[in-house]
């Protein structure tokens, strides 16, 4: 099968060499024939040497690598690439799990296949596409899907019409690809909770919170939570079975405070520890209504975009710095960043500059990641992007 070919600029090459998986528009030196959006090409270096096979797109990032090796990006191929995914979250006890059916099956360019995210949810599969390139052969994945996860598959969604570029005219539209289903219940850690995958954010659920919110639970005993940025009220359920005496649940849309309702009668039916608040956080956090002895801050993320990183780190400062200036003494302060543009000792700086305008004592017990299920490739160290601390205020 002959393929497009992408000849690189001397020197250009280095990256691909170490596995980083994007090509970027700069380092192209010239193209064999008419490229579009999507079309499959191979990587030569400037002596013609075969580099790497990926999918062209428009942008900065110009190719993004599936393959080291000469393949046939055929339904086979993309079984295989499923295959050790699965393989994955097998050795992470993530399948037949009796506590846990929801998970991250496929994690873009952690699991080679840049552009895709499959979240399980029970036997529903929710495929979210951010690249025309994937998009174009969404079909192909499908029964890539169907074929590796059998009798365990019931119905996939496709969710991807708000994540494939719009200029690429492709009019993507949500809706089943395989199979339907009106199961809309999952499984974490034995808490059930609804999952909105057709109208709700990403997916539906925030899968990569499993274990910092197993974290929580264990600190709730007795105590006052404050969940911010709740959205469908992960973190919520997690303390009230961890035996808080009090939660309170925080978002600015009506529609996750309404599934936090919900989510908490699904699990604590009648239960009056809970109230969640449709108001803005940091509002919220001006005026608290308790003094509270467990604080989550989980927002969305600040910077999506490298130019906006100051304004960004600014952000969790101020978030930061008045959850230390109102928690109880002895309090704990669950804090997140979810930027991948936001490096790990950056957060660390923001929140260290919050803590020392406070002037209080703060140390930090925990240090928190994505989970298993969203492996980051070695060689691609953007695949990295949730980081918490958990906080001891004095
Ligand atoms: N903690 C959640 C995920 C949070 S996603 C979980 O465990 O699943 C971020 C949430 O912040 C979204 O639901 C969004 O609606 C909410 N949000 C964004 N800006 C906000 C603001 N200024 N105040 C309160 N909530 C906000």
């Amino acid at each position: 099968m002959e393929f497009i070919k992408v000849i690189l600029k001397r020197g250009k090459e280095q990256s691909l060499l170490r596995f980083h998986p994007w090509v970027f528009s700069g380092a192209i030196q010239s193209v064999s024939g008419d490229i579009e959006e999507g079309d499959v090409v191979e990587i030569l270096d400037s002596n013609n040497n075969f580099l790497a096979m990926g999918y062209s797109q428009i942008g900065s990032i110009a190719v993004r690598i599936f393959s080291f090796e000469r393949v046939i990006p055929d339904e086979k191929f993309w079984i295989g690439k499923i295959e050790k995914a699965l393989a994955v979250r097998e050795k992470a006890g993530l399948l037949n799990n009796p506590e846990t059916n929801a998970y991250r099956l496929i994690y873009a360019e952690g699991d080679g296949m840049p552009g895709v995210i499959v979240d399980m949810y029970n036997q529903t599969a929710v495929m979210q596409i951010h690249t025309v390139g994937m998009y174009i052969i969404k079909d192909t994945l499908c029964n890539a899907l169907q074929e590796v996860m059998g009798s365990n598959l019931k119905a996939i969604y496709n969710k991807s019409e708000g994540t494939i570029p719009f200029k690429a005219n492709l009019n993507p539209e949500n809706g089943f690809l395989f199979g339907k289903t009106d199961d809309k219940t999952a499984l974490e850690n034995g808490l059930r909770f609804n999952v909105d995958y057709e109208k709700g954010q990403k997916t539906g659920f925030f899968v990569d919170q499993r274990e910092n919110r197993a974290l929580l639970e264990k600190y709730s005993n007795n105590k006052k939570v404050l969940n911010l940025f709740c959205y469908t009220g992960g973190f919520s359920f997690y303390a009230m079975r961890g035996g808080a005496s009090l939660v309170h649940s925080v978002d600015s849309s009506e529609r996750a405070i309404e599934l936090t309702n919900q989510n908490v009668e699904l699990n604590f039916p009648g239960d009056d520890r809970h109230q969640a608040f449709a108001e803005d956080a940091f509002k919220f956090l001006s005026h608290p209504k308790e003094d509270y002895d467990v604080i989550i801050l989980d927002p969305p993320a600040f910077a999506k975009h490298l130019k906006v990183v100051p304004n960004a780190l600014q952000g969790y400062r101020k978030l930061n710095a008045r959850a230390i200036e109102k928690i109880k003494p002895g309090g704990i302060i669950f804090t997140f960043s979810c930027s991948q543009v936001i490096s790990k000792d950056a957060f660390r700086k923001a929140v260290f500059s919050a803590a020392a305008k406070s002037g209080r004592n703060v140390r930090i017990l925990h240090q928190m990641e994505q989970p298993a299920d969203h492996p980051v490739n070695i060689y691609h160290p953007e695949s990295e992007y949730l980081k918490g601390l958990v906080l001891f205020v004095e």
